[in-house]
């Protein structure tokens, strides 16, 4: 049985950070290698406060290592998404039926460097920071190190190697071809940009402080996601060229026109428009599939590393935290064997990864269009009424993937059946007072099976 006592981790970020914590309490000896430099400490560029959404995938990992009493104090719950709509009108859909089904906004920058000083804090274990991995030579279990700051680049051996390094991974561009493996990087046509709602005078929240706000228009969508400051994060998604297009949008006139013509609200909200359009950089989306992630029982590519995914689900991290907790739930239950550890969760977390890739991709549409179109209203409006009717069969999509943890990929397939349910109730009708409810028991009970939402595998 092989049992490594030292383990090498690629990227301190929000995996990497989080597992170094969850190894180090397992008593590992655990190095962590991060090409920047220490946040921490750092003044952050004004409006370039960046927040995230936090769900129970990734609450129930935190708590694994023992740290969502102190991420609590980061949250800010949001209860629905407030649909702003072109004519000024407003309304609030929320995301589930019970009280605690919200999700959480939490600054990553600050997320981050709480669990770094939790690592830190986990005796056996070391952040180096200015580390970039460069390759990977699995067989001789040696890694490429480039210092970001005298430039030298050194060999190091490892025991074990886990490449949490992110999207653009380093690790992973060393493993595919080491394995015969395939990968491939499929990048959207639409980019992003981020903005600022800054916080009133007296530090109040200018629009509704527990909501993710939503400005659906079709082939674009503006959001915003409150920070603890009382300052909004706000992202615009667009295609990258086109006749409505980050392209077209070259000069502060057309920026300005573009916003009065489409969310003339937030005019008055974004101060700085121009001033931040120009000046933040236009970032890039794409979903990253490859296979496998792991190299015999010595190194493994996990989070947005194996997995990148389009953002509009809010799971890329709390997928990655979920790969987190499922490793040491693996480790455990095969009492430390990475023999048996590494295959297994390739075999188990693959398949999952694909499923919220595809979801992901799907939830563009249903935000940037769906949300303000009446029939998805009314199957929202059913789905609800079924789970209120049927709680152990019916389970509204979203739900299961937010407020649950079962496998993405178990969510995936019932969510399909879901909706060929909902259309077929749905057909012809205008209100949920029209609905046969005798044919929805029929349907709920021939096509979906008891489900058990807790239990991850
Ligand atoms: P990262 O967070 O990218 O961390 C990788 C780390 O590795 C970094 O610290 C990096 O500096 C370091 N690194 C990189 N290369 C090297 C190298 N060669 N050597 C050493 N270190 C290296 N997810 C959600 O769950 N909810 C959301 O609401 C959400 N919103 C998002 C909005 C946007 C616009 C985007 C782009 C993403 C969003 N995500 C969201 C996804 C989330 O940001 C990622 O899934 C998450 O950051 C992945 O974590 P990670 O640790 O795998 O990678």
């Amino acid at each position: 049985m092989s049992r490594p006592k030292k383990i090498t981790i690629a990227g301190a970020g929000l995996a990497g950070s989080l597992l170094a914590v969850l190894l180090g309490k397992r008593g590992y000896e655990v190095t962590v290698l991060e090409r920047r430099s220490d946040m921490r400490g750092k003044e952050v560029d004004a409006g370039r406060s960046i927040n995230l959404a936090l769900s129970s995938r990734g609450i129930h990992a935190l708590k694994m290592a023992g740290l969502m009493e102190e991420v609590q104090q980061l949250l800010i719950p949001m209860r629905g998404r407030m649909l702003h709509f072109e004519n000024g009108d407003c309304e609030l859909m929320p995301y589930g039926q019970q009280e605690h089904e919200v999700i959480y906004s939490v600054s990553r920058r600050d997320l981050n460097c709480l669990m770094m000083t939790a690592a830190e804090k986990a005796e056996p274990v070391n952040v180096r920071f200015n580390q970039k991995c460069e390759a990977v030579d699995f067989e001789k279990q040696i890694l490429m190190i480039r210092d970001e700051v005298t430039g030298i680049v050194v060999e190091e051996g490892f025991e074990l190697l886990i490449g949490a390094d992110g999207a653009g991974s380093r690790i992973r561009r060393s493993l595919i071809p080491a394995v015969n493996g395939s990968s491939e990087s499929d990048i959207l046509d639409h980019d992003y940009k981020e903005l600022e709602i800054p916080a009133g005078a007296g530090g109040e929240f200018l629009v509704e402080k527990e909501a993710l706000h939503v400005w659906p228009r079709g082939t674009y969508m503006l959001i915003a996601l409150p920070n603890q400051d009382g300052s909004f994060t706000v992202t615009l998604f667009m295609p990258k060229t086109g006749e409505t297009s980050f392209e077209s949008l070259s000069s502060p006139e057309k920026v300005r026109e573009f916003f009065a013509s489409h969310f003339p609200d937030t005019l008055e909200l974004i101060p700085s428009l121009e001033k931040d359009f120009f000046d933040h950089p236009q970032g890039m989306l794409g979903t990253v599939r490859c296979s496998p992630w792991n190299y015999k029982d010595v190194a493994l590519i996990l989070g947005d590393a194996s997995h990148a995914i389009v953002p509009f689900h809010g799971q890329g991290m709390n997928a990655g935290f979920e790969d987190c907790s499922e490793l040491i739930r693996l480790h455990d239950q095969h009492d430390g064997d990475w023999s048996k550890v590494l295959p297994e969760f390739d075999a188990i977390r693959r398949p999952n990864a694909h499923a919220i890739a595809e979801m992901a991709l799907e939830n563009y549409i249903t935000m940037r269009e769906s949300v303000a179109d009446p029939l998805f209203q009314l199957k929202k409006e059913i789905g609800f009424e079924l789970e209120k009717r049927f709680p152990n069969r019916f389970v509204p999509r979203y739900s299961m993937v937010m407020f649950h943890r079962l496998p993405y990929s178990d969510a995936f397939k019932r969510g399909e059946i879901q909706q060929n349910i909902l259309a077929e109730l749905a057909a012809g009708n205008e209100s949920i007072k029209d609905i046969n409810f005798e044919l929805a028991e029929t349907l709920v009970k021939q096509k979906l099976t008891i489900v058990d939402l807790d239990s991850p595998i």
